[in-house]
Order: structure tokens, then C-alpha cells, then sequence
């Protein structure tokens, strides 16, 4: 058919479903797409309202907050910035906990936004360690630093932050900064307690646990943080929060993505009617313990290993494997495409070609888990790359026993 543009997923030789593990975007269940294959309608008709106003008190529930929700129409980036912009001046100080390339981006976001950023280095294997975040917290005794911003789940290494101690540190020093997080990467995988945590800000976006197409991103939003707001003087426009409090959806400076709130709408009913958030947790954690004894299985031969080396930091929604040394990722992941028809992320920044994640974060079952495993195990052979066979075994021994 000339003129025929094949969608990606439809590779000439690839019949029947792409397996997409890749950590965000993430597949969207077929409930979700036909949600959202809708007229649009005008975003302050009420029926619309009704729909929006529910999706507004799921959101919450997933955050665990009863506090303020900001959301925009854009994607995790965005949200960054409107965290920024509406809390802090110019010039102030940011303290950056080391987690890997998303940490890398936001300190370079704070920089390019003009604040001063003070980082807390780790070894990207380990996670940086609690006492060095004390140490420089306790040797800012003039209040120095504003905001404390950590990438809870750090979706390039694989690897998870206890938010929950860098608030415990923060209360036992008295330090008044704003705490900060980035779920972008855990909301709805794994527990994120917003309120009981005391998280000033946190930021999330669509297309991850919530299993939505990319397209919005929003913040949690504490007291705390609004009354910060009040005093910042940085100039913004389409992320102000006072602008957004004037209007009808408290929210949104610009349209609405109607479209998505549909599927928002449905997205939440999958997780907190029909299958429950506590669920949609154990599950994100079966499937996790499985791919993590399936490359620990691999690794038995020189072969690949599990990049994150700190098994309290191990992530449940994405597996970042460490290629043997002088292996390419990008070849394996390219004969796992072309010829097994499935999708898994790549190495970003200084990992390119070191790694490979596999994504096993929101709408993901068994037998997708085995499925991308088994064919990951084929192209690792094709590829000529040492490991120990049997992988999928012990990824199916792992959730027998789950
Ligand atoms: N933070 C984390 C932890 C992420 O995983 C990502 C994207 O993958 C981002 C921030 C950036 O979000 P976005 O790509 O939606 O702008």
C-alpha cells in the first residue's frame, strides 16, 4: 500500500503484540485506550467537571495526600520546573542527593533556571549513602539550602531513595528546607506517602505507573510549600500556581487534556477499585523479585549482572543489568527488537552501551515478564554474550514461590 505508514509496533515480520519493557512510556491497557477514544467536550461542561473532580480525588489517593494537586500539560520536565519556579528565588540553594542521570538533569534544570545546587555525590551501583545527606544538611546551620530534591525511584540505575529517611534526618536536625521528590518513576509501582512522609512538593507524570499515554504531569503540593510560593519572586507564567488557583479546574494554565482525563479516570479504577493500590504494589514487587533472579541467574557466567549493587535500594519498577565488559547493550537490544519483537530501554548518558533496563512497571503481568526474559535470553545468545542459561527458570521458580 503506497504511502502506508506501518505503526511501530508492527514491524513487516513481526506478528501478534510487541513486548514493551521499556521504563516510561509504559503499555497502556486496553480499558485505558478505549477510555480516552472519545469527542472532546468543553473542559468546563459539567459533566466533564464531574469526571475531572474524581480523577482529582484518585490522583490524591494515589499520592496519599489530602493536600494541593497542580497539574499541567506537559510531561515530567514540566512538572520539575513548576516544583521550582513556585517555591524558590533566584539564587537560592538546592541540595541535590546523587542518584543517577534523572538526579544529573534536575541539578542541571536548577542551574540553567538560576539556582545554586549543592550535590550529595554516591556511586551510581550503591545509592548515595543517608549519613553523607546528614552531613550536609547538619553543616548548613545558616539554613542555607531551600529545598532538598530527590529522585525517589532513579529510573537510569535502577534504583529506589527512602524519601522517608531524608525526612527523618530533616526533622531530627530541625532543617527547614522544602523536601522535594520525583516519582516519576514509582507512583502507583511502589509506596509513596506523601503526607505522612512530609513531601513539600512531589512531582509525577501520565505515563508511567498510571499507565497513561504521555501528556501530563502534575505536582503534590504541601502547605508548606504553598506558603513558600507566596514570598518567591521567579518569574513564571504557564507553571503559576497563584494563576492556576484563579481558575475553575485550579489547575492547567491553558486547555485541558480532556482526552486524558477519560483515561485517567479509567486508569484509576483499574488501581484503586478493581485491583487495589496495595495490590498494584505486591504485584510491581513479584515481578520485580522474578527478573531480579532471572539476571542474577545470567550472571552465574561472567554474564550479565544487576546493575544496582545496594539490595535495600533495588527498584520494583525497572532493572537496570550491567552488560559483561567489552558487550555491547545496544546489540543485544537491537537483535531483541528486530527479531523478537520486544522493547527494552537502553543505557542513558554514561551508561549508553554499559546497560540495559528492563521496564516492569504498570499494566504487566507473568507471563509478559517471561515472555520479554525469555527472548532477552535468546538475543544475549545471538549476540554471543557469555551468561548462564536457564535465566527464565529462575524468574519462574521466583513467582511459584511468591
Ligand atoms: N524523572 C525520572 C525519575 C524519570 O524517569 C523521567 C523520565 O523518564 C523524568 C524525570 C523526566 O520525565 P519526562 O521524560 O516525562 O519529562
Amino acid at each position: 500500500m503506497d504511502g502506508h505508514v506501518a505503526p511501530a509496533s508492527a514491524r513487516p515480520t513481526a506478528r501478534g503484540r510487541l513486548f514493551f519493557a521499556n521504563p516510561g512510556p509504559t503499555n497502556i491497557p486496553d480499558s485505558v485506550l478505549l477510555a480516552t477514544a472519545r469527542a472532546s467536550v468543553d473542559f468546563n461542561d459539567p459533566l466533564f467537571m464531574t469526571v475531572y473532580d474524581g480523577c482529582v480525588a484518585g490522583l490524591k489517593k494515589v499520592l496519599k495526600t489530602e493536600q494541593t494537586l497542580f497539574m499541567y500539560t506537559a510531561s515530567g520536565h514540566g512538572a520539575w520546573e513548576a516544583a521550582l519556579v513556585n517555591t524558590l528565588s533566584p539564587g537560592d540553594l538546592v541540595l541535590i542527593p546523587e542518584t543517577g542521570h534523572f538526579s544529573d538533569s534536575w541539578t542541571k534544570m536548577c542551574g540553567t533556571l538560576g539556582f545554586q545546587t549543592q550535590a550529595v555525590p554516591c556511586d551510581w551501583r550503591r545509592g548515595v549513602e543517608m549519613s553523607a545527606i546528614r552531613d550536609a544538611l547538619a553543616a548548613d546551620t545558616a539554613h542555607k539550602i531551600k529545598a532538598v530534591c530527590c529522585v525517589h525511584n532513579e529510573t537510569a540505575a535502577g534504583m529506589r531513595l527512602p524519601i522517608d529517611q531524608v525526612r527523618k534526618i530533616m526533622d531530627e536536625l530541625g532543617h527547614p528546607a522544602l523536601l522535594m521528590a520525583d516519582t516519576i518513576s514509582s507512583l502507583g509501582c511502589y509506596d509513596f506517602r506523601m503526607d505522612e512522609w512530609g513531601v513539600d512538593v512531589c512531582v509525577g507524570g501520565s505515563q508511567k505507573g498510571l499507565m497513561l499515554p504521555t501528556g501530563f504531569s502534575f505536582t503534590g503540593v504541601s502547605d508548606k510549600a504553598l506558603t513558600a510560593h507566596r514570598t518567591s519572586t521567579h518569574p513564571r507564567h504557564y507553571f503559576d500556581w497563584t494563576e492556576m488557583l484563579a481558575r475553575k479546574q485550579k489547575s492547567f494554565v491553558g486547555t485541558v487534556p480532556v482526552t486524558l482525563f477519560y483515561g485517567l479516570q479509567e486508569a484509576l479504577r483499574l488501581m484503586l477499585v478493581e485491583e487495589g493500590l496495595e495490590n498494584v504494589f505486591l504485584r510491581h514487587a513479584r515481578l520485580a523479585r522474578a527478573v531480579r533472579a532471572c539476571v542474577q541467574h545470567w550472571s552465574g557466567n561472567n554474564g550479565p549482572q544487576l546493575f544496582c549493587q545496594n539490595p535495600e535500594r533495588y527498584s520494583d519498577s525497572v532493572t537496570a543489568i550491567l552488560m559483561p565488559e567489552g558487550h555491547d547493550a545496544e546489540v543485544m537490544r537491537k537483535i531483541a527488537l528486530e527479531k523478537f519483537n520486544v522493547s527494552t530501554g537502553g543505557g542513558l548518558a554514561k551508561l549508553s552501551g554499559k546497560i540495559f533496563r528492563i521496564g516492569h512497571l504498570g499494566d504487566l503481568n507473568e507471563p509478559m515478564i517471561l515472555g520479554t526474559l525469555a527472548s532477552i535470553e535468546m538475543a544475549l545468545g545471538l549476540a554471543g554474550v557469555p551468561h548462564a542459561k536457564g535465566g527464565v527458570q529462575a524468574a519462574m521458580d521466583s513467582l511459584l514461590k511468591a
